[in-house]
């Protein structure tokens, strides 16, 4: 089975410059490749850092790395494996992962797949090496081998299909290492948990959380995503200067340096501190080391997810989407031609993700 037609890739030239249309002729995918052709790319708040040059990227390439499509060619050869275990067949729809991971380095064996030594990541390599359809900002990604793919159901709002691979499965890797190491592991419930920021992160996180019984806060500037917030079972939702009441998990998603700074101040004595949206300078964090050790804290940071975080948000979204208000989570989708014109609105609106599509 071919393409239906010519792939087309979005490049992005660097900071200040219009993406340019630019025809790909269809590749074939090698032994353990897939060719996904898009449905939907979601826009990550990332990629507007990038544009607007708050973050480097690779110029010239193609952005974009929150996708679901439909598999239309397999390489020869060994075929890729879902998340969840299955052989991956032409006409399958999947959320692509963030990056490709080489599986057999130092850290792939400690089961670090995010941190691999030879990670590929989508929408973030430059055009040279990586070629164009190596984001989502296209009609078409080629999946390299060692890409965690989730098959999802044709049901599934596309909305809620195309952020697993960032949002989704990232909140996953969020909400369990603070599971994992609060109460013994005995999980959340009835505990008080700070989410910071109500991006898509804080709020999916707020949502799993909710769902396992947490009396979540969540911290954000914006009335409008407090109210979403609420929409995702927060118990509670306040802006920067309230103070939340002493976690006993402390999520930071924002990237907001004072809400990192601010983690172990707000943190109940036996809590854990969760640090995910914070990846880029400019944030030193001058705790008191003693702080620390007399609150008996733990630190976790937490950045990208390994296959397993897709599996589980693949699952949870299935089970959870029929609650979720996936209205409030997508607001407007752009043809993929006006890439630009999508950009600038997911930087001004206060849509949570911003879509762009192939086709109009
Ligand atoms: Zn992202
Ligand atoms: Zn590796």
């Amino acid at each position: 089975m071919t393409a239906r037609r010519s792939p087309v890739a979005m490049v992005w030239p660097g900071v200040g410059g219009r993406h340019r249309a630019t025809a790909v002729d269809p590749p074939a995918p090698a032994p353990g490749e897939a060719l996904v052709e898009v449905e939907l790319a979601t826009i990550c708040g990332s990629d507007l850092h990038t544009v607007s040059g708050r973050r480097p990227g690779p110029a010239p390439g193609v952005l974009g790395h929150e996708t679901v499509g439909r598999v239309v060619r397999l390489g020869d050869g060994p075929v890729p494996r879902d998340v969840r275990g299955r052989d991956v067949v032409v006409g399958d729809r999947v959320a692509v992962g963030i990056y490709a991971a080489c599986g057999e380095c130092r850290r792939c064996r400690r089961g670090l797949p995010q941190k691999c030594e030879r990670l590929f990541k989508y929408g973030h390599a430059p055009l040279a090496e990586a070629g164009p359809l190596s984001g989502g900002y296209a009609s078409h990604v080629l999946v390299r081998a060692g890409t965690p793919l989730a098959v999802v159901p044709p049901d599934l709002p596309a909305a809620l299909a195309a952020p697993l691979g960032c949002a989704t499965a990232t909140a996953v890797a969020a909400v369990s290492a603070g599971g994992a190491v609060s109460a013994g592991g005995a999980g959340v419930a009835g505990l008080n948990v700070t989410v910071c920021g109500a991006g898509l992160l804080g709020l999916l996180a707020t949502a799993m959380l909710a769902e396992r019984d947490a009396a979540v806060t969540v911290v954000d500037p914006d009335p409008g995503r407090r109210a979403t917030a609420k929409l995702m079972g927060a118990a509670n939702a306040v802006g920067p200067a309230d103070e939340p009441p002493p976690a006993d998990l402390y999520i930071e998603l924002s990237g907001a340096p004072a809400a990192a700074r601010s983690a172990v101040a707000r943190t109940a004595t036996g809590g854990t501190i969760v640090l995910a949206g914070t990846v880029s300078p400019g944030a030193p964090l001058d705790w008191e080391a003693q702080d620390l050790v007399r609150g008996l804290l733990t630190v976790r940071g937490v950045h990208n997810y390994a296959p397993a975080d897709l599996a589980e948000a693949a699952a949870w979204t299935e089970s959870a989407a029929a609650r979720l208000p996936v209205e409030a989570l997508l607001g407007a989708v752009h043809p993929l031609d006006d890439l630009d014109a999508a950009l600038a609105e997911a930087a001004r609106s206060a849509s949570i993700r911003v879509g762009v599509v192939p086709r109009a």
